[in-house]
């Protein structure tokens, strides 16, 4: 579960709790929101603006990022969602490489244990 009260104050988002959810100023009303519309479910439902019916999504995701204006993929990172698409290629080819040799061992004792 996200820790939305600590994200919001180590980013200086100014917020008010109520019962399972917390307010934040619509970012994407903006001046139009004199208060704080929109709000983001602490038990994971999502997240919705009361003044308008498109502001609204599932996406954490998407909501951090344009919270915080940061990208997608730092969203992603501050949530500790990890994406194998977000794997740099040398990870990548680092994984298939160790899951190459790892094959070679086990068909090597196969080998081994036949011989
Ligand atoms: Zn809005």
């Amino acid at each position: 579960m996200i820790d939305w009260i600590q994200l919001l104050s180590r980013n200086s988002i100014p917020y008010r709790e109520e019962r399972h959810n917390i307010y934040v100023h619509c970012i994407w009303c903006g001046a139009a929101d004199q208060g704080m519309h929109l709000g983001i479910s602490t038990r994971g439902a999502g997240w919705g603006c009361w003044r308008n019916k498109r502001h609204r999504g599932k996406s954490y995701i998407r909501l951090l990022a344009a919270l915080l204006r940061i990208s997608d993929a730092q969203a992603r990172a501050l949530l500790g969602i990890r994406g194998e698409a977000l794997l740099p290629d040398n990870d990548l080819r680092t994984r298939f490489s160790a899951v190459r040799s790892a094959d070679r061992c086990a068909r090597l004792r196969w080998v081994c244990a036949r011989a």
